[in-house]
């Protein structure tokens, strides 16, 4: 049976929009070789936004993404727009105001290194043989989140013991948010290899100890298929770079997501390389995790390939089309098995005459798909 899915597009700054036009490129040849029909709306954000209407996220954007089946955001931000001024508009306003609106409090980072671009990676080949793994941050909760203040006139608080000033953070979660999250990395781990690590800090941490009892509670009444692993995030941490390949699922509150999500993109040693999923109960939002790269902006030459695995989870999560997404991830490993690369991601074994610009790789993997 056909079906048309409907994709809001915000190509944003910099390199956006020439890293979009590859990702239609590469879902109108899914689209000739599939019954499904990719219908794309554009709209404005960040820096082109605020040139055009005065505000980083129009109503027109929010109103076309909410419509959409899946919305696809390239990259904001750029020097034109950086100010200190408080009262200007700000190219990230329309991010975080895009998130926030659309509810998503799950961002999915896949980490799986690819054979031909081992090299780029500070760990030696085979701690990363084998590395696939997806980490679930919760991101709509916990410590970014939870009441803080600054106090001041608070006595013994100064360094010499005097009056001084004195700051706190709260971790806050409720047992809605630990459970729809862990639901997230449940569902995940089951089209994947099954394992969940559940990351916490429940040694010391009252919100973590509520945390693992949401998430077992869950599993054992929901997912009793599914592994499930307790670890403390300092284990994590050290993990990560031990045995990277021992996890599958990592699910995490909203701090631990963010630096071992950092710590694990790493792993493949290219930020060129790297997609997300933003899911929440609405429209998902799938992005590469580089910026805008205003340095490299209208030159051709950006690294199309993180908005690609980008466009490959918003098949798998938005769209349910598992076949699709392989045959997507296998044709970008393919074109880099060739030794096909971006500039960025060219080493001394590269062959000039195989260092491309953004439209050729993009044309690469279409030609790759065409051909499965
Ligand atoms: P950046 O990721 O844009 O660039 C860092 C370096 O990586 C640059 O040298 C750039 O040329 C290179 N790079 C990034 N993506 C690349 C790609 N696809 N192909 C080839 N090279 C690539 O980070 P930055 O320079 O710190 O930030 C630039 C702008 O992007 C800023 O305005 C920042 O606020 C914004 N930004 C936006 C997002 C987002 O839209 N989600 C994320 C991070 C930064």
């Amino acid at each position: 049976m056909s079906r048309t899915c409907h994709i809001c597009l915000l190509p944003g700054d910099g390199i956006g929009p020439e890293i979009t036009a590859e990702a239609v490129k590469v879902l109108g040849v899914m689209s000739e070789l599939s019954d499904v029909t990719f219908e794309f709306t554009e709209a404005l954000l960040g820096g082109a936004a605020i040139d055009a209407t005065g505000t980083a996220l129009p109503e027109a954007t929010l109103a076309a993404a909410r419509e959409a089946d899946a919305v696809l955001l390239a990259a904001i931000g750029g020097p034109k727009w950086d100010t200190t001024d408080p009262d200007k508009p700000r190219p990230e306003q329309g991010l975080l105001g895009i998130r926030k609106a659309l509810g998503l409090y799950a961002n999915l980072r896949p980490v799986k290194p690819l054979d031909a671009l081992s090299a780029a990676s500070t760990l030696r080949p085979e701690v990363l043989a084998g590395v696939d793994m997806l980490i679930v941050r919760e991101l709509t909760g916990g410590l970014y989140f939870g009441a803080r203040a600054r106090e001041t006139g608070v006595p013994g608080a100064a360094t010499g013991g005097g009056v001084g000033m004195r700051a706190y953070d709260t971790m806050t979660y409720t047992e809605r948010e630990i459970e729809r999250i862990a639901r997230t990395a449940f569902d995940a781990a089951r089209t994947r290899r099954n394992r969940v690590h559940s990351v916490d800090k429940a040694n010391v941490l009252e919100s973590s100890r509520l945390w693992r009892e949401v998430v077992h509670r869950l599993h054992d009444a929901e997912y009793p298929d599914v592994e499930l692993i307790d670890q403390l995030v300092d284990n994590t941490a050290m993990q990560l770079i031990r045995d990277p390949a021992q996890f599958d699922v990592i699910v995490t509150e909203n701090m631990f997501g963010d630096i071992l999500s950092d710590e694990a993109s790493m792993l493949t040693g290219s930020l060129g390389m790297l997609a997300s999923a933003s899911l929440g109960d609405g429209t998902a939002l799938y992005e590469p995790s580089h910026g805008s790269a205003p340095d490299i902006a209208g030159r051709g030459i950006a690294n199309p390939l993180a908005m690609l695995l980008s466009v490959e989870l918003m098949l798998r999560y938005s769209f349910g089309m598992h076949d699709a997404a392989d045959a997507l991830a296998s044709s970008i490993e393919g074109v880099l098995a060739d030794g096909w690369r971006t500039r960025d991601i060219a080493d001394e074994h590269t062959l000039p005459q195989r260092t491309v610009g953004t439209s050729v790789m993009g044309d690469l993997v279409a030609a790759r798909l065409r051909a499965q």
